[in-house]
């Protein structure tokens, strides 16, 4: 583990990835500190998803260097052992919450502590409840994924991540999929979790929230980080003509 605050916990120098032919990521500088948090925005189809993916090994890449958490991720998937540490210390929530449907909210939270960190039951078990307690859903810990709304099961999404006591949570749209009104609940719970000092990267069409959480926000347009700020002046003073006609269609 790397343990110095000021080390990035992610460090990607040039980075580049083709889906064959498709060049998604070009030469993507990001190094990201303890504590920050980053959201990135763009348009459908501009790699956001694939950039994060890259973070936590769920994509390889081809050319350059990535370092997550002091562990070196090699191009073409070459690095199992960091891989698994890598996944054992990012937590992911996803657009489509991704739980899964034949357990119930307890059980999926408990299920990677004790397989993955060997956890004993009643270690797993207590932290589960402080968690559901935490986003709000002590209530529903004995029923399967599909017996609760939407917002419900992302916030269980975000539970089950935060039990396995992440350094680094990745979001990818994780309100997209939802009805309007639970938006809000999961946005909430982020929040908090930002507040606490989380380190995170949050792809997200939410840009009100972007702004309130964001110590930084990155604007990609063609797999190219083509601007970056704090929000403040990435969202009222973008300089680049891309950003700006990005946000005038989205704000
Ligand atoms: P975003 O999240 O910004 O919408 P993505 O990272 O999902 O963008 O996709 C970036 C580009 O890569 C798109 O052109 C998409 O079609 C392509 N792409 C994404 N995943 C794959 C894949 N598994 N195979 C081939 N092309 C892909
Ligand atoms: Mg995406």
């Amino acid at each position: 583990m790397n343990d110095d605050a000021t080390q990035p916990i992610v460090r990607m120098q040039a980075l580049n990835k083709h889906f064959g032919n498709l060049h998604v990521l070009k030469d993507i500088d990001l190094e990201i500190v303890p504590g920050e948090v980053v959201v990135v925005i763009g348009a459908s189809g501009s790699g956001k998803s694939t950039l994060i993916r890259c973070i936590n090994g769920l994509e390889e890449y081809q050319l350059g260097k990535l370092e997550v958490d002091g562990s070196q991720l090699l191009p073409f998937g070459k690095s199992n052992r960091a891989l698994q540490r890598i996944r054992t210390e990012v937590g992911m929530v996803f657009q489509q919450f991704n739980l899964f449907p034949h357990l119930s909210v307890v059980d999926n939270i408990t299920l990677a502590p004790m397989k993955v960190r060997g956890w004993s039951r009643a270690d797993a078990l207590e932290t589960a409840n402080r968690l559901l307690e935490r986003v709000g859903i002590t209530d529903q810990a004995h029923k399967y994924p599909a017996q609760l709304s939407g917002g419900q099961q992302q916030r269980v999404a975000l539970a089950r991540a935060l039990a396995m006591e992440p350094r680094l949570m990745l979001f990818d749209e994780p309100t997209s999929a939802l009805d309007p009104e639970m938006i809000g609940e999961v946005l909430d719970a982020m929040r908090e979790l930002a507040k606490e000092g989380m380190t995170m990267v949050i792809v997200t069409h939410e840009m009100g929230f972007a702004r309130e959480v964001a110590d930084r926000v990155i604007f990609i347009h063609q797999g190219e980080i083509t601007e970056q700020g704090e929000p403040e002046s990435l969202f009222d003073n973008p300089q680049h003509e891309r950003t700006q006609s990005f946000l005038s269609r989205v704000l």
